[in-house]
């Protein structure tokens, strides 16, 4: 659909911009923040960011989720003349930011295809007319006919920069590759001039050179923020009864928003089918659903109707609800990214909040066989992306890339499966991944907020020796068999295949009587992790040993194996003190529950009266601060970290009625 009638309008030159001093600009900014947002302070790599972005520098900003990216362009939106044109891969996560920035008083609007025409129209003349701050558009929208010559000459103020908001999706070896994002790379020719600002909250950094390239960033500002998450605590245990796991999870958290992750749409529906039946408000999301249900399921949790969605990976992006107490992965995510992007919709209030996931080695052979699978596909699917035919060269190339994406998406596996099943601090380890540190490398670091450092892992005395039989079992059944019959095989099972071979025979059968079947398959699980075992490719996950593994065999090399009693995760969560936070937030006082669970009701019903989503009212954040303090004047409530002048004029006197009850 085009923006214009057929012929093209002549534009007028546009009128001289007044002039402009970023130094100025960045001493405005501040109290305009204050006022705005309610925010007091820029966290350090935002000021950077802000600075670069007023100074008209290419950038990219590498912030995890919740490090407050939006506020990077929001805020010299409003200091700066022009216009801020924002990207986004998704209408939802695009409706929720414009409803919270109308709600605090900025002009800003979306062009999405949920517009009404006569809303539709209504952005077309704001925008022409110059009033309005901020644009969100999908990448779709942007190249639609005509559309960048109006933004850019046809309007009563300049284009002052572009923000490309999951800026990752551009990057064919990033995880989450779009290829509508592809064509932003057209972006720098068409916009001559205007300043092009990428950021994302997951790149390692081949994928951050791969985005700086594909947009033809020119001396860009490439700035990455720490990326641990400290209020976050982060477990990770074996599965054995997953729903019964999960539900010890949410009694963690009685009545509060948490999102439960699964590999396959029938798990969904069965885990929430059980979660609903214990009572617990759960509704399943996949992308199986048709879109008015998933719609409404995605409605339901930003508005705190539902407490807790299950749901594959097709739940995330849109999601905004900042107060996510919990996630759980009920199996492993296919790489660290995801399971970084999927814990970080965790707590983005900064508030303490718990991400527990229960792998199993078999989630690693399902994922390897949908890589394998889907890779073999993917060469005949470039045809799509880039359109058209292709000759014999370009196909050649195509499945010579396609391979390379195999081989990248494997090892990314991999990497998660170390994770899941390794014994080093969490915190540590997707700091390290990133390429960040948190400790100089071989120097014992504490988080205090995994179930490492917890202490909740029990580490086995005589691990080596039970490495050492496990090891020497896979040997001696010649290293073709999976790990559910090694485990049968060291149990000391009568099962067919173990008569069949003559297995009850080896020195090494029923050599470790004392562990259950599924204990066994995560010791297992743990030498893979530790790379001591390696699983062939192909149909049959077969192990066999990596030369390290060998030198193990003979005692030759140290281990560590990690014990995982089921309920210790609940018992020392509530006791520990060493469990943090991030520096800023405010723990709920003793005695204050009472009323937050009041003021929370009090935005429930505004957000919905209203329909916007609760955290556009207020965030826990400010509600936790609120419920600590119970400002009794109008003075005192603006003073509360979230409230700028509008939301003071605007909801203030709502909530210091309630307060003054
Ligand atoms: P991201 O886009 O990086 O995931 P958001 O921009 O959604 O994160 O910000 C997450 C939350 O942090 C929002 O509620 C936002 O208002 C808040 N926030 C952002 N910057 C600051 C700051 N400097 N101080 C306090 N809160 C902030
Ligand atoms: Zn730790």
């Amino acid at each position: 659909m085009s923006f214009f009638p057929s012929e093209m309008e002549e534009y007028a030159p546009l009128p001289e911009a007044p002039p402009f001093d970023p130094v100025e600009a960045m001493a405005a900014l501040g109290p305009r923040v204050q006022e705005v947002f309610g925010i007091e302070e820029l966290r350090p790599m935002q000021a950077e960011a802000i600075e670069a972005n007023l100074q008209g520098r290419d950038l990219l900003l590498v912030l995890p989720t919740g490090g407050g990216k939006s506020l990077c362009y929001q805020a010299p939106a409003l200091v700066r003349p022009g216009l801020t044109l924002v990207i986004s891969p998704l209408i939802s996560l695009m409706k929720d930011q414009v409803d919270g920035l109308v709600q605090n008083g900025v002009a800003a609007a979306m062009l999405g295809s949920n517009l009404e025409s006569d809303e539709r129209r209504r952005v077309m003349d704001d925008l022409r007319a110059g009033t309005l701050d901020l644009l969100y558009v999908s990448p779709e929208r942007l190249f639609s006919p005509g559309f960048l010559e109006l933004v850019s000459q046809g309007c009563a103020q300049p284009l002052a920069a572009v923000a490309i908001d999951e800026a990752h999706c551009i990057s064919q070896w990033g995880h989450d590759f779009r290829p509508e994002y592809r064509r932003l790379g057209g972006l720098r020719e068409a916009l001559p001039g205007v300043p092009l600002h990428a950021y994302t909250a997951t790149a390692t950094s081949d994928v951050r050179d791969d985005i700086v390239r594909a947009l033809g960033c020119t001396d860009p500002i490439v700035l990455v923020a720490p990326f641990d998450r400290p209020n976050l605590i982060y477990r990770s245990l074996p599965r054995t009864s997953v729903l019964d796991q999960i539900r010890e999870v949410i009694a963690r958290h009685p009545g509060d928003g948490g999102i439960v992750y699964c590999i396959s749409r029938k798990e969904t529906e069965r885990i929430a089918g059980g979660l609903s039946k214990a009572g617990v408000r759960a509704e399943a999301y996949h992308a199986g659903l048709p879109a008015r249900e998933r719609a409404r399921v995605q409605e339901r949790f930003q508005s705190e109707e539902v407490d807790v969605v299950v749901a594959t990976v097709a739940f995330g992006m849109g999601i905004d609800r900042t107060n996510v107490r919990f996630v759980v992965h009920a199996s492993l995510p296919k790489g660290v990214e995801q399971y970084a992007q999927e814990t970080g919709r965790a707590g983005r209030d900064g508030l303490e909040a718990e991400c527990t996931m229960f792998y199993s080695g078999s989630d690693y052979y399902s994922w390897k066989g949908l890589v394998e699978r889907s890779a073999a596909e993917s060469a005949d699917a470039s045809d799509d992306v880039w359109g058209g035919e292709q000759d014999e060269e370009a196909r050649e190339e195509a499945s010579f890339q396609a391979a390379k994406v195999q081989e990248a998406a494997i090892a990314r596996l991999g990497k998660m499966m170390g994770f899941a099943s390794g014994g080093i601090c969490r915190h540590r380890a997707l700091v390290e991944y990133f390429g960040q540190e948190l400790a100089e490398p071989g120097q014992d670091y504490d988080c205090g907020a995994c179930d490492v450092c917890l202490g909740e892992l029990e580490e086995l005395e005589d691990g080596k020796v039970i490495s050492q039989k496990i090891l020497s079992c896979i040997v001696r059944t010649g290293q073709r068999f999976g790990s559910g019959h090694v485990a049968d095989v060291l149990k000391g099972a009568k099962t067919q295949n173990i008569k069949k071979y003559g297995h009850d025979e080896l020195s090494t059968y029923g050599l470790l009587p004392e562990f259950d079947k599924d204990t066994l398959r995560s010791l297992i699980d743990q030498l893979v992790g530790l790379g001591f075992i390696m699983v062939a490719p192909g149909q049959y996950p077969t192990l066999y040993l990596s030369p390290e593994g060998g030198e193990l065999m003979y005692g030759n090399r140290e281990v560590r194996l990690v014990r995982v009693p089921q309920a210790k995760a609940s018992a020392s969560r509530s006791g520990s003190g060493r469990r943090r936070k991030s520096a800023a937030a405010e723990e709920l006082a003793e005695g204050a529950s009472d009323v937050f669970e009041r003021l929370r009701a009090l935005r429930r019903e505004l957000a919905r009266s209203r329909g916007v989503p609760p955290y556009v009212i207020f965030t826990d954040r400010t509600l936790v601060a609120m419920a600590n303090h119970t400002p009794r004047t109008l003075d005192d409530f603006g003073r509360l970290p979230g409230v700028g002048a509008k939301k003071l004029e605007d909801l203030g006197p709502i909530f210091v009625a309630e307060l003054n009850k």
